[in-house]
This record gives structure tokens, sequence and C-alpha cells, in this order.
């Protein structure tokens, strides 16, 4: 197959011959024309020069008319022939240098004579040519002779030769090196093309998305090529790279979960194993195991549950947020989780400037992220603890914070919390999924809001979630009205 840099070469030797073919064509006609036109004025100044010189006697009835010739050689140059015939053909003069030689006349040359125009014809004298001008002599309205002059061309012949064949060796020579040179500049100009398919193929190879094309260059339309694949390359090494930490965390949720639930299938299985085997005859240990089988069917459907949460998200699951009423919100969430607190104490705090502020929220996933919190809270928080629900809204935004009293995160463990299925070795005996706060993450992710956690160990934690709040109406009078706070 051809090359690019092939097609290039030729087509670029190409456009120089054919510059080059018609620029020597036209200077060699031009030329050709030229030196035939000169010699042509030439002998026509000569013809009429030697013709004014002529004189023609006798013209009277019974005797022929006389040409009388000064010396022809008066006007005779070292290279033109002079050369005068009558009517019939017959020589009756002409100049020296022709010695014992005549100009060559045809019949036909006679003929047109006597119509008594003048002329131009090529003759061809041995290996002469010569170029002559056929001039009628006439005398009272009759043609009575001929007047030839003539001049050899041979010598500019020779010289018209030599300059076409310097000027086909000189194309030659030219297109020769244009060839070289166009080779050479394809060369230049498609090596950064060479570099992009060389990356290309080191990529293919070892698929090594890491490869950047090389590219010092300026930034021309090589360059920007380069530079447009490198960005592709950058775009596709981050995609691959996700990819790869997705199909990683994939695997470990997969390892995890099935992990989660064979210790609640392996507790289910030998509580039934009990119960066919001492049922009948212990009523107590049956239920007993009962009891177990329940709580551990719960666990797993709450396991499940959180699991196809984080499944949806990890779908690619957008929530259609809306504006919302923070403080409704939250007193809905705040009245649902009197319930689980048990023997914890309760309070909940909602800033007064709350009371109109709004943010941009799914109501199902917010409630469900403030009781995540909650949740946890009560469940790591001794029964004479505290657990406060407070949200203050500012014009940086609205908090929503989750404190409590309880036995509190070691420092190391606090960005590991909201890793799926992590549990402090601490926090095991409570129980629960580990996917709590990673399910919090996400639905505070979706909001573009963030959660962090600060805690002290046995003294309680305090997680803190910050919207923004909404630049609508009602946000905008709730931002003056609390501004000074
Ligand atoms: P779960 O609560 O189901 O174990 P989470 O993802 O909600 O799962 O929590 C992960 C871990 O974070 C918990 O196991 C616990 O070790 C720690 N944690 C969460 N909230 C608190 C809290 N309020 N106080 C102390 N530790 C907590």
């Amino acid at each position: 197959m051809m090359t690019i840099r092939l097609k290039l070469t030729l087509w670029y030797s190409a456009v120089v011959s054919l510059t080059l073919i018609a620029f020597s064509f036209i200077l060699y006609t031009f030329l050709s024309y030229s030196m035939v036109q000169e010699i042509d004025r030439e002998l026509t100044g000569r013809a009429v020069g030697v013709a004014r010189s002529i004189k023609v006697v006798g013209a009277n009835w019974f005797r022929q008319q006389q040409i009388v010739l000064p010396d022809v050689d008066v006007f005779g140059y070292p290279n033109t022939y002079l050369q005068v015939v009558d009517p019939y053909g017959r020589l009756v003069a002409k100049s020296s240098n022709l010695s014992h030689q005549s100009l060559p006349l045809s019949e036909d040359t006679l003929k047109r004579g006597a119509t008594g125009q003048s002329f131009y014809e090529w003759l061809q004298v041995g290996d002469q040519k010569i170029r002559t001008y056929n001039y009628p002599l006439v005398a009272e309205h009759r043609v009575v002779g001929l007047l030839q002059v003539g001049q050899p061309f041979s010598g500019i012949q020779a010289a018209l030769n030599r300059l076409k064949w310097l000027l086909w060796l000189l194309s030659g020579l030219m297109i020769l090196v244009a060839a070289t040179i166009g080779w050479w500049l394809a060369r230049a100009a498609l090596r950064p093309v060479e570099e992009i398919t060389k990356t290309a193929a080191l990529i293919r190879q070892d698929l090594n998305l890491h490869q950047r094309i090389p590219h010092r260059g300026p930034n021309d339309e090589l360059g920007r090529l380069s530079g447009t694949l490198n960005g592709m390359l950058d775009s596709l090494e981050t995609a691959y790279r996700e990819l790869e930490e997705s199909h990683a965390a994939q695997r470990r949720f997969v390892a995890d979960v099935s992990h989660e639930l064979k210790t609640p299938l392996t507790t289910i299985r030998g509580n039934i194993d009990l119960i066919r085997k001492m049922g009948d005859e212990h009523p107590a240990i049956r239920q007993e195991a009962l009891a177990d089988i329940a709580s551990e069917a719960q666990r797993m459907s709450r396991l499940v549950s959180d699991m196809l949460v984080l499944a949806r998200a990890d779908a690619g699951l957008t929530l259609i947020l809306q504006p919302l009423p923070v403080a409704q919100i939250i007193e809905q969430v705040g009245r649902q989780a009197k319930i689980l607190a048990g023997d914890v104490h309760f309070i909940m705090n909602i800033d007064e400037c709350c009371d109109r502020a709004f943010i941009m929220a799914d109501p199902d996933y917010v409630k469900q992220l403030v009781l995540i919190l909650l949740d946890n809270a009560f469940k790591f928080t001794p029964p004479a603890g505290t657990v406060e629900l407070a949200v203050t809204c500012s014009m940086d935004g609205v908090q929503v914070l989750v404190k409590d009293t309880g036995m509190g995160i070691e420092g190391s463990e606090s960005a590991k919390i909201f890793e799926r299925f992590y549990r402090s070795d601490k926090s095991r005996p409570v129980g629960g999924t580990g996917l709590g706060l990673s399910i919090a993450k996400w639905i505070a992710q979706q909001h573009g809001a963030s959660i962090t956690v600060e805690s002290e160990l046995q003294k309680g934690s305090v997680f803190k979630v910050t919207f923004s709040a909404v630049s609508e109406k009602h946000g905008q009078e709730n931002e003056r009205a609390c501004s000074t706070i």
C-alpha cells in the first residue's frame, strides 16, 4: 500500500515537474519564436535595401528588360546570402559568399513570387537550414525578378537545441532535488504521526495507559492532535482506574455480603437443628431457638434492605431534589426516633432561624440519613446518656448535628466508619450491618452535602451534615432574619 509520505512526495514532485516543464516549454517556444522574428526583421531590412539599389533597364517592347544589379556584395554581409533570379528562374546575380553554390529555388517559390507578394521560407541546403525572404522585383507593374535574401539558421538552431537539453537536464535535476526535499519534509511533517502510532501500539501491547505521546513541536494540527489524544488517554486512564476500583469494591462487597449472610444463616440452621432434636421435649429451648431465628432473620432483612439501597446507589440512582422546609422534616424524624431512644435521654433543638429555611432534598432519603445517625447514637450510648438532634441555619447553610455522650470513636477509625461493612471491634457486640454510614454518606453526596464526625473516646461523638441553603424567596428572608446570629 502506498504510504502518505510517498503520496505527498509524489504529489509534490508532480507539481514541481509540471511547473518546470511548463516553464521550460514556454521559455523555449518564446526564445525560438523571437529568434525567427529577429532574423525575419533583418532579412526584410536587407531585402528592401538591396531592392532599392537594383535598376531595371531597357523596358521597350522588343527587348527583354534588363536587371542591372550593383555589385551584390556591396550589400553582402558575411552571414547573409543574396541571390536574384529572373521570372523564369534563371540566376541573374548572387553574393560571393555563396561561391559556386546557389540558393535552391522551387517551382512553387517561383510561382508565389510571380504573384508579387513577398514571403518567408525555410530551405535545406545540405545540412544547413536557411531562412529566406523572397522579395519580387517589380518594374512598371510587372514582376521582373525575385530577390532572395537568406541567413543560415543552423547555428541558432544548435544553440536552441543546446538550450532544450539544458532545460531538460536542469528540470530533471530540480525534480530530483524537489523529490528528495519533499521526501525529507514529508518525513519531518509526519514524524508526530509515527510517534502517535508507536505510542498507540505500545498501549495496545502492554495495556499501559500511563503512556503519553511525546510532542515537542509547535501547537499546529498535529500538536493539537497529540494534545487531544493525550487528553483522551487521561480520560481513558481515569475511567479504567475507576472501573478497576469499582470492580475491586464490587468483589469486596460480594465477599463481605457472603460473609455477613453466612453468620445469621449458620445461626438459623443451628437453631433449626436444635429445635428438631430437642424442641419437643424442651419447650423453653425451643422458644429460645425460635427467638434467635427471628432476630437473625430480622438482621438479615435489614442487611438485605441496606444492600438494596447501596446497589441502587451503585447502579447510578440519582435522587430527585425539591425545596423542602428543614424544620418540618427534622421534626418528623425526631418524632419517629423517640421510639428508638429507649432509656437514652433524647433532646431536639431546632434553631428558630430554621423555621423558614429550605434545602434542596429528597424527603425520604433525608429522613433515612438522619435516622441512621440517630440509630447509631442510641445504639452506642449507654442508657443514662443523652442524644441531641440539633439544627442550625445560617448564611453558611443548614447544619444538622447528631450529638451523643456514648462510647466515642477512635481517631484512626473516624474515616473508616464510612466504608461499607466497617464496624469497630468495640461496637461489634452491639450489632449492626456496618452499612448505615456508607448509605448516609451516599445520601449526603447526592444532596451536595458534607458529612463529618468529631468524637472523643468514652465522651461521645458529633456527626455533622451541612446542606447548602436554597436561594429562593423564603431562604433569603430567612438569611436576612438570622444574619445577626
Ligand atoms: P452499624 O451501625 O450498622 O454497625 P454504621 O455504618 O452505621 O454500621 O456504623 C459503622 C461503625 O461506626 C459502627 O459499627 C461503629 O463502630 C461506628 N459508629 C457509628 N456511629 C457511632 C456513634 N454514634 N458512636 C460510636 N461509634 C459509632
